[in-house]
């Protein structure tokens, strides 16, 4: 017999906006339960957070895996890489697991959602599986976010100094100033990342994670592509004189206008 007793879940993605949803919500709600759905290939950075909101926090932070890894999904596909259209890794990576958690039990799902965000954010389908979003409700903006996280003590993640996201080091939501960002703090991981183009292209037809790029080519672009963000920024500076280095700097990845609005599960 499932039992039927209602459960409250956060989804953690190692990004500010659900960390600072645990902060918001620890004392609120003092049975919510800590998710994180690790697709193992996560950066160092966001396990690292992790332990920090423990820590800090004073929470456990269930992490689940599922069955079988990005890699057996990956040759299952013969070498189809996800993509913003095919999101195959979120589904199998963190929705399902998630939904194998759950069960049947009535779960009230908690969303990082902000005030200031115009994004809806599919989490599960699964009629036993509500979902909320205080932030939205309660109007809390990502200036109230940067505060919040500040103080708690947590701060930032420290891949904040170069990419904005959580999620996997090969993340086709990536800007390209952000592969750059990559390829200069972890450069192993990059050259993994273009490992699976040059696999998944020899096997087939030319895949690759950012559009229309191979990161062998953005690698040959670095100079320029550093010279495009610096004019973003300086954009943004003008257009938000009295904003945060943060906003300035999320502002000026946005300004980009590449790849999107970000994964909408995995966080953002
Ligand atoms: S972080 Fe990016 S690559 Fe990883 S599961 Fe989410 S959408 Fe896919």
């Amino acid at each position: 017999m499932p039992n039927k007793e209602a459960r409250h879940i956060l989804c953690l993605s190692g990004g500010k906006d659900s960390t600072a949803l645990a902060v918001y919500l620890k004392d609120k709600i003092p049975s919510l339960e800590y998710l994180f759905c690790d697709t193992g290939k996560e950066l160092q950075e966001t396990y690292e957070y992790l332990n920090k909101i423990e820590a800090i926090l004073n929470i456990d932070i269930i992490r689940l895996k599922s069955e079988h890894n990005f890699d057996y999904h990956w040759e299952m596909r013969s070498g189809f890489l996800p993509s913003p259209s095919i999101r195959w890794c979120t589904e199998t990576l963190k929705i399902i697991p998630f939904e194998k958690y759950c069960g049947d039990n009535i779960v009230h799902s908690y969303v990082g959602i902000r005030s200031d965000e115009n994004r809806q954010r599919h989490i599960s389908s699964k009629p036993n599986i509500i979902p909320h979003f205080p932030f939205k409700e309660d109007g809390i903006t990502k200036a109230d976010v940067l505060k919040i996280l500040d103080d708690s003590g947590l701060g930032l993640p420290d891949y904040y100094d170069w990419r904005s996201r959580s999620g996997c080091y090969f993340c086709f939501y990536q800007r390209k100033i952000e592969w750059i960002g990559l390829k200069n703090r972890h450069p192993d991981l990059f050259e993994k990342a273009k490992a699976y183009e040059k696999e998944a292209t020899a096997t087939s037809k030319r895949y690759t994670w950012a559009q229309g790029e191979s990161l062998e080519e953005i690698e040959n672009r670095e100079s320029e592509i550093v010279k495009e963000f610096k004019k973003a920024q300086e954009r943004s500076k003008k257009n938000m004189p009295n904003k945060s280095l943060i906003e300035v700097y999320d502002d000026a990845l946005d300004d980009l206008d590449e790849q999107g609005p970000g994964c909408l599960v995995c966080e953002l």
